[in-house]
């Protein structure tokens, strides 16, 4: 076996279809959701930025369109707040600012934005400036959806929310499938019940890290064979758990 702590670096979980657009205007909005809709992305929709900013933490969504004019908290501060959150900080941004207002655009990337596009904006233009902002930060596949994971014997269809264990359909709680989907996209390493919390949880969620012990075991009591000898989500003595893939065999 492969020594399991030797990556324990946590990846961002993000769902890549996921696009979040904070704007108080609701033509805009549309506009935004249509078009990026078009392309295949789901878009989440704030219209300010405290919404956004809860939004941006519990959706994880792979990108941001951020207005900057925005009623009571504004842009900027939104994006300040998304940098400087150790669990949204990645996640590229977007903004839109009115063309007049060049120092907004300067003060925007400043604290992070990673690009702009001015309004009125292009739809189009927009669609490509997220894309080009995803790809940027996850590499060559922004858009390439998972829509099943299929492997061995376990199969999951992440727009339905249904899991399969040797092809027999097993029922889960929300939070159960939730933890069930991100050992699945990040197998084989070792996740602590603290990282479990904030990585599934969220990072403001206060519940106690015996809370995951019970949901593993759920977990481990519909999807394992035999859930008093688990194989594949194993306990890490001392550590935490890990999904172990290489079990459901290639
Ligand atoms: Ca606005």
């Amino acid at each position: 076996m492969v020594n399991p702590s030797a990556d324990r670096t946590v990846a961002q979980p993000v769902e890549r279809r996921k696009v979040l657009v904070i704007e108080d205007e609701r033509d805009i909005r549309e506009l935004v959701r249509v078009h990026l809709g078009a392309e295949g992305f789901q878009v989440l929709e704030a219209a300010d930025g405290e919404l956004g900013l809860a939004l941006v933490k519990r959706e994880r969504p792979a990108a941001v369109v951020l207005d900057l004019m925005l009623p009571g908290l504004g842009g900027l501060e939104v994006c300040r707040r998304i940098r400087s959150s150790e669990a949204t900080s990645r996640v590229p941004v977007v903004i839109l600012t009115a063309r007049s207002a060049e120092a907004d655009k300067v003060v925007g990337l400043e604290i992070g934005a990673d690009d702009y596009v001015t309004k009125p904006f292009s739809p189009r233009e927009l669609t490509a400036r997220v894309k080009a902002v995803m790809r940027r930060a996850y590499g060559q596949q922004p858009d390439a959806p998972q829509e099943t994971y299929q492997r061995g014997k376990l199969r999951i269809d992440f727009d339905t929310y249904e899991v399969y264990v040797s092809g027999e359909r097993v029922e889960l709680s929300l939070r159960e499938f939730e933890l069930l989907r991100f050992f699945v996209q990040h197998p084989n390493r070792v996740y602590e019940r603290g990282q479990l919390l904030e990585l599934v949880w969220g990072p403001d969620t206060f519940v106690e890290p015996r809370t995951i012990d019970v949901h593993i075991r759920r977990l481990r009591r519909r999807i394992e064979h035999d859930d008093s000898a688990p194989e594949l989500i194993v306990t890490v003595r001392g550590v935490g758990y890990m999904f172990d893939e290489r079990r459901l065999g290639p």
